[in-house]
């Protein structure tokens, strides 16, 4: 079978199946994404949209690795998204500032520092007056900060929505409120889906991006993959145009600006199933937080609270790869607080594996086979 003829179906159309979809249409493969709900309205709706692989790392490894690749894969397609798409997502890459308020936070911010210079990672100490100088809104009680340049931020909801355009325009077709109830198998490989409501889609090839839920779908149990919803809440601000133009990080919380000026701020991470409610408790902490980072937030209309369930798999690892038991089937899910800047490096690892290819991306942290009863992750 010719690729131009190869059937492709992704489960899920948040910024994970979105970019899937642009790249396997862009491959000449004829893709159909079908999501239970409206479009990129779940986890990739509901994040801040930071792109900072060092400034999120707790420490050196494989998800920092994996991370620094990605936006270095996002980087090289950006402008290319930008032109297909014809979306603008607002890219800022002013860099991201890393902020303490006290002894202790100094502290772990020196200890980040230590072990990424030791890494051979680029970034920059700054004193509280120096990074009031690059950020003024900041705190007077802000004592030491470390500078990230090169990492910045985006609109994740206008990015989902790039990555839908340039599928869009690249052939894909899209299919909101249709539920895929089960993967289906004939003659030891992947057939395509059964829907909610019964009908069947064929396909060569079906590719899980449920998020969250993509272990809930039949027909994928033998892989042993687990898939569950971190929630994290988000509390929203309309600040004046240029209130902020960086985005704060703080072991208290982080603000991210937008270009209309909202402000969003958070967040929590709290085991609560698939229950996207927002809590006093989860709304305090986050606005306590933000409040010592910017006191001028104490005056700013509070304008929307909400939250999002973040795939997560047991070991906080994304899963990218084959079936290790069903040719045909490939996953594409587990990102966990990182999926809007993965999007870009899960697309291209998807469909050089559709395509047959051997990526050049080591893939052994993100193998869903780690799952399986050899294993070492059960
Ligand atoms: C508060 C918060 C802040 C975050 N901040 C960041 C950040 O700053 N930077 C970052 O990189 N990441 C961040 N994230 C993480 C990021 O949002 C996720 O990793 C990413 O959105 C996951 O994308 P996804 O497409 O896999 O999931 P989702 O966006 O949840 O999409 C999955 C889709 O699958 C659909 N679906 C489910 N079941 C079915 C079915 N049976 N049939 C058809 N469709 C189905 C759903 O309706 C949904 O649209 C944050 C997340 C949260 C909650």
């Amino acid at each position: 079978m010719g690729e131009g003829q190869m059937r492709a179906l992704v489960i899920g159309g948040g910024v994970i199946g979105s970019a899937i979809a642009w790249r396997l249409s862009r491959a000449g493969v004829r893709t159909q994404v079908y999501d239970r709900g409206q479009l990129g309205e779940e986890s990739s709706w509901a994040a801040a949209g930071l792109l900072g692989p060092q400034a999120e790392a707790d420490g050196p490894g494989k998800l920092l690795n994996l991370c620094i690749d990605g936006m270095n894969a996002f980087n090289a397609i950006y402008r290319l998204l930008l032109e297909e798409s014809r979306v603008n997502p607002e890219y800022d890459r002013a860099g991201l500032v890393y902020v303490a308020l006290d002894a202790k936070e100094r502290a772990e911010l020196e200890a980040r520092l230590k072990w990424q210079r030791e890494a051979g990672l680029k970034l920059e100490e700054l004193s509280g007056a120096q990074a009031r100088e690059l950020v003024p809104a900041l705190s007077p009680d802000v004592i030491y900060a470390l500078h990230f340049a090169g990492e910045g931020f985006i609109d994740n909801r206008k990015l989902t929505e790039a990555y839908i355009q340039a599928a869009l325009r690249a052939g894909a077709g899209f299919y909101p409120c249709s539920a895929v109830d089960e993967v289906l198998e004939r003659g030891g490989r992947v057939a395509g889906v059964r829907m909610s409501d019964g009908t069947i889609k064929e396909a060569d090839v079906v590719v899980n991006a449920a998020g969250s839920w993509a272990s809930r779908i039949k027909g994928c149990a033998a892989d042993g993959i687990s898939i569950r919803p971190v929630r994290g809440q988000i509390l929203c601000f309309d600040a004046p145009v240029g209130t902020l133009r960086h985005a704060i990080l703080s072991p208290r919380g982080y603000i991210v600006p937008r270009r209309s000026g909202r402000l969003l701020a958070g967040t929590t991470r709290e085991e609560a199933g698939y229950d996207k409610s927002v809590t006093l408790g989860g709304v305090a902490g986050i606005a306590h937080g933000v409040h010592a980072l910017v006191p001028a937030l104490g005056s700013v209309p509070l304008r929307q609270v909400w939250s999002g369930l973040r795939p997560a798999a047991p070991d906080y690892m994304p899963v990218i790869g084959p079936s290790p038991t069903l040719p045909g089937l490939y996953y594409a899910t587990g990102h966990y607080r990182n999926g809007i800047l993965l999007a870009a490096l899960t697309a291209e690892v998807i469909a050089e594996l559709v395509a047959g290819g051997t990526p050049a991306l080591d893939l052994t942290a993100v193998l869903p086979a780690r799952f399986s009863s050899n294993g070492t992750e059960q």
